[in-house]
């Protein structure tokens, strides 16, 4: 064996001179049996970096199975108040030099057997189970026990009996043999540091004891352990192909919001500068997918979306959300997927997939068995990855059922609840969701409720602030424009020629200036500016924006008269996030009344999208999320009181006819054909059946 400097009494010294406080701790925690922690965590770079000029510390990195087996005999020889043996401790070790953080995707042969550590996000945990760490044996020929010891994953049968040296058959004594808890777990690259179409690269790290049940997926963490390579095996033979993973000897949880960006004091005073920019909306919104043409309201909403209004924990313990939720309705071919992809490149902490699913954990996440060794799975899904971040999701509307169940809760209290076999997990998916979807049946068509032109439901629906309809509706100005935006992406040399001309023309000035294709704000910077202000900048309501935002609720009801479902405290919330969002862009930690208005103007273009009646010309939130107006509704009540009626006269045992439903609904002043209309739909939609043709019953709920 190599000679090296450690040694379990060199060991003992470092731990009764920086740690006699933990030791302690540890030596209660014996004395009452208090079985949950067992180990010592040492700060590498603070303890151990400066303890006898470092050379332990750099004898770990190197040698980690001799010096980690050295401290933890240090541990269990150490002085204590209770002078116990401080049996089966681990010494695990934090806070490593940057030098050896090593990238997933950075690691070599030359790291296997070294001491290193990893970042990044936790995509799947097995169930914990227990291990066998030193398996006993009985021969089945003298009966004699015998211990042998496991390191590797197959397990190990003694070669021959020490006592009558028989070479048959071993039989295993499971409840004899020392255990101990493991865990398996899967880390995968930050998202964020992915460039264009790259595939996250993934590792397994193993834990093990006091280290396991305690990470989710969804968790950001940095991994200190020992690399190992496997010889793989294929078919029942061995290839000379090594897999590499991690034993974890610690692991620190990440908690600090954005922490992976580093703003520097230069960065800072480029963000003030921008801030203090009359202009910085329109920036803002010129940075966002600039070589799309138009649709400036979208944007802006996105750029709301990115920065995001503020959490509130209401007295009762309820928590509302900050993240603002968008849905992109449109015809194929539009533009949706090109947006999104441009929020990934400049969202902090975005994730981008499809309703379709690329991965098997779909949206939310998935518990299934492991092939392998068939121990229970959960793989985070998309909206948990994206925790604090912006999950980007295209055909939201192809996602899986299993997905559909979960999203409530997800977008509204968004967490996510796992309760399946070994595992009862709550994962969080604190993310802001932008979402695509395409129409149910080819094209968009305005005249139509929303509804029923989306495969998605009505309450899911409602779980967006924001839903827009990006038609491509023929428009001879418009397409005169696009073309010209065209041309420009492809020719830049000719941009500015063709800049002169249009400005020469009718076209307004604000389309001229939404013209500019290169990014007002470099992707960069901006992506700094956002996690900035979400790091520093809680805006609050000021007395008028709050005047303004209810004068606006009470005008909406007011538009749909005597409604009572119409707009409800989810929209107003909505109004809310958006507005707090909107002085958030500009480092403004007040919500002024200016705020209010440019969120009501979004908004009010949202609705007139998506719920405007075309019978009556105005804006009618149920019209657009259940398909049935204010009107249709009331008409189907008092049908529904007629046919109740009757039914109650016993004039009509078998079922109440037709004409005499007709009849008197005309009384009450519905027309002929709509009162026929309204009692086809109430069939549809299973509030009355036909016990025979033309004659109705009410179906009663019980
Ligand atoms: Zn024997």
């Amino acid at each position: 064996m190599e000679a090296l400097f450690s040694s379990p009494e060199i060991w003992r010294e470092f731990f009764e001179t920086y740690y006699q406080h933990e030791l302690n701790r540890l030596a209660d925690a014996v004395i009452s049996l208090d079985g949950a922690e067992r180990s010592v965590y040492v700060d590498f770079l603070r303890d151990l970096a400066i303890f006898r000029e470092g050379r332990l510390a750099e004898e770990l990195l190197e040698n980690p199975d001799r010096v980690i087996s050295d401290a933890s005999k240090g541990i269990e020889f150490a002085y204590n108040i209770h002078d116990v043996r401080l049996e089966k401790c681990q010494a695990r070790f934090t806070n490593l030099p940057p030098t050896r953080r090593i990238l997933i995707r950075d690691l070599r042969s030359e790291h296997v057997s070294k001491f290193i550590s990893i970042e990044g996000i936790v995509r799947k945990v097995t169930e914990v189970r227990p291990k066998i760490v030193r398996a006993a044996y009985v021969c089945t020929s003298c009966r004699a026990e015998v211990m042998v010891e496991q390191d590797d994953n197959f397990l190990k049968q003694p070669y021959e009996c020490k006592k009558c040296q028989a070479r048959q058959r071993f039989i295993l004594l499971p409840e004899k043999s020392e255990k101990i808890d493991s865990q398996r777990i899967k880390i995968q690259e930050y998202p964020e540091n992915l460039r264009g179409g790259e595939q996250p690269q993934t590792i397994d790290v193993f834990l093990e004891g006091d280290l396991t049940g305690r990470i989710n997926p969804g968790d950001r963490v940095v991994v200190n352990g020992i690399v190992r390579a496997r010889v793989r095996g294929l078919g029942g033979k061995k290839i000379p192909h090594m897999d590499i993973f991690i034993d974890g000897n610690s692991i620190e949880i990440l908690q600090q919001e954005y922490e992976e960006f580093e703003i520097t004091e230069e960065d800072k005073k480029k963000i003030l500068e921008l801030s203090e920019d009359p202009g910085i909306y329109s920036r803002i919104v010129g940075s966002i997918a600039p070589v799309i043409y138009g649709y400036e309201t979208i944007k802006l909403a996105i750029a709301l979306q990115l920065f995001g209004g503020v959490p509130k924990k209401l007295p009762d313990g309820t928590e509302i959300r900050g993240d603002i939720h968008i849905l992109l309705v449109g015809d194929p071919g539009v533009a949706k997927s090109q947006m999104l992809r441009y929020v990934h490149r400049i969202a902090p902490r975005s994730v981008y997939t499809t309703g379709k699913g690329t991965t098997s954990a779909g949206l939310t996440a998935t518990a299934t068995r492991d092939e392998i060794d068939g121990r229970w799975t959960l793989e985070a899904g998309a909206l948990v990855l994206a925790d604090k971040g912006v999950a980007l999701v295209d055909e939201i509307d192809k996602m899986r059922a299993e997905d559909r169940s979960a999203l409530h809760e997800a977008m509204e209290q968004q967490t996510i609840s796992v309760a399946k076999a070994g595992i009862n997990a709550m994962l969080r998916s604190r993310c802001a969701l932008l979402g695509a979807a395409n129409p149910k049946y080819g094209r968009f068509d305005l005249f139509s409720p929303l509804v029923e032109q989306i495969d998605l439901s009505p309450t899911l629906l409602s779980r967006f602030d924001l839903i827009f309809v990006m038609t491509d509706e023929p428009d001879r100005e418009r397409d005169k424009l696009l073309a010209t935006h065209i041309l420009d992406t492809h020719e830049l040399g000719e941009k500015l020629e063709m800049m002169k001309n249009l400005a020469s023309s009718e076209v307004k000035p604000t389309e001229i200036e939404m013209r500019k294709i290169e990014p007002s704000i470099e992707p960069e910077l901006l992506r700094k500016y956002i996690a900035y202000a979400k790091r520093t900048v809680f805006p609050v309501l000021t007395s008028e924006a709050k005047e303004r935002i209810i004068d606006f609720y009470i005008g909406l009801r007011d538009s749909s008269k005597n409604s009572s479902v119409t707009i409800t405290a989810r929209q107003l919330e909505a109004l809310v996030r958006l507005a707090e969002a909107s002085a958030r862009l500009r480092l403004s930690d007040r919500v002024t009344s200016e705020d209010v208005d440019r969120v009501i103007e979004i908004f009010r273009r949202s609705l007139e999208q998506i719920a405007l009646n075309p019978e009556t010309g105005e804006i009618d939130i149920d019209y657009g999320f259940t398909g049935t107006s204010k009107t249709q509704r009331d008409r189907i009540f008092t049908i529904k009181k007629i046919v109740e009626d009757l039914e109650k006269s016993k004039e009509y045992p078998k079922g109440v006819p037709e004409e005499e439903i007709l009849k008197r609904a005309e009384e009450k002043g519905i027309e002929y054909a709509k009162a026929k209309e309204a009692l086809y739909k109430m069939k549809e939609m299973g509030e009355l059946y036909s016990p025979r043709p033309n004659f109705f019953r009410v179906v009663h709920n019980y």
